[in-house]
């Protein structure tokens, strides 16, 4: 009986022995659990391990997935805040009056007027909404409202076409350019705008043709990282043609949908810039047609604006308008008086800077979101 224990005992043992050394051995492409470090000796002092300066390797960069573009006007809405204080609410405060007099009607030119809506615009808005009040005998709130929006959205021409061209068109990638006085937002808008035709799922390729200022190549180039868009550089100081025909050329090879080229903006004098900005469109032509060229304005710079507006129009020809910082201006307006000075429609307007706030500009939108 004791040898019969002894013989299970050595099975036994022999087994545990077998699944505690063979058996890990015969998996040994899993490679083990680092061992524990040692812990020091009690008198032993710690090793400092020293973080290098930079970091060896890099991340990868990571691509984002900016927001749909419908709808955005509506999620930026409140964005227009001080444009709807001073317009939209001072408007309708004044013309739900108990009696629409001579003054009432003049505070409301007024109020028109230092939203930027300009003096021609302004005119015919309170003809028609003083005829229109005078023919409407009830003059509820709500009636008001409508009337004024009505008004104002006729103002803002809206059978405009405000489609962007960036659509290729056979095997050529479509051409957008984007023009303006520097500080106005131009670099952001482009990346903003690189950002808006990801969302709608076309391939953009930017070209950095401000080679002006190495930051704002570097600085189109994050913005294209951001969302998988390459960028065409040049040398500091190069050729801006160059690089514009380049970024076409390279476009063309790897099939884009887009190429959308930022162009320098210094206006020191006009004869240079319009040498220069007419050069960058004419070299870009010789590989097709440009098919969208915007131009970029701050809202902010009110009449000014428009003046330096004026001389980009002479020299290129203008197809959309984007109008940048209308967030925080009471000049709302402008929108109404830079299509009807320059006779280009507003295809775009920024409301901050954050990547995602650049929206189609749509009228309806635009006043409900100003009249509150
Ligand atoms: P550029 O010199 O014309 O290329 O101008 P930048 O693109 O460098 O922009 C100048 C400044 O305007 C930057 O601080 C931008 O963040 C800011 N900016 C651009 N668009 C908007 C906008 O719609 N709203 C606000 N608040 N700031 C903007």
């Amino acid at each position: 009986m004791v040898y019969l224990y002894l013989a299970i005992a050595v099975v036994v043992v022999a087994v545990l022995l077998v699944a505690a050394f063979v058996v890990p051995r015969r998996r040994g492409r899993i490679a083990p659990p680092p061992a524990p470090p040692a812990a020091p000796a009690l008198d032993e002092k710690p090793a400092v391990v020293e973080a290098p300066d930079t970091p060896v390797i890099a991340p990868p960069p990571t691509v984002e997935t900016p927001e749909p573009v419908a709808g955005r006007l509506v999620r930026l809405r409140a964005r227009l805040a001080r444009s709807q204080n001073s317009l939209g609410r001072g408007l309708l405060s004044v013309l739900s009056r108990d009696r629409l007099d001579d003054d009432a009607w003049d505070d409301v030119e007024e109020a028109l007027l230092t939203s930027d809506v300009g003096v021609g615009a302004t005119t015919e808005i309170v003809d028609r909404l003083r005829t229109r009040t005078k023919v409407l005998g009830t003059r509820s709130e709500g009636e008001l409202r409508a009337l004024l929006a009505e008004e104002l959205v006729t103002a803002l021409q809206p059978d405009l076409d405000r489609t962007l061209h960036s659509t290729p068109t056979g095997d050529r990638p479509a051409v957008v350019m984007v023009v303006g006085v520097n500080g106005t937002g131009k670099t952001t808008t482009c990346g903003k705008l690189a950002r808006v035709l990801v969302a709608d799922g076309r391939t953009v390729l930017l070209g950095a043709a401000d080679t002006f200022r190495a930051a704002a190549a570097d600085q189109l180039q994050t913005w294209g990282a951001r969302v998988g868009a390459e960028t065409v550089r040049g040398p500091e100081g190069g050729d801006p043609a160059s690089v514009a025909f380049d970024a076409v050329r390279e476009g063309t090879e790897r099939k884009v949908d887009t190429v959308l080229i930022d162009t320098a903006g210094r206006l020191h004098t006009k004869v240079g810039l319009m040498d220069e900005l007419g050069k960058v469109k004419r070299v870009v032509e010789k590989q097709g047609p440009v098919d969208e060229t915007l131009l970029v304005l701050d809202a902010t710079t009110g009449q000014n604006g428009l003046t330096q507006a004026r001389v980009f129009t002479e020299v290129v020809d203008v197809t959309g308008i984007v109008l940048t910082k209308l967030d925080g201006t009471a000049k709302g307006g402008i929108v109404i008086s830079v299509q009807r000075e320059l006779g280009v429609p507003v295809k775009l307007i920024g409301l901050g800077e954050g990547a995602d706030d650049l929206a189609p500009f749509d009228p309806e939108q635009f006043v409900d979101a100003l009249l509150g």
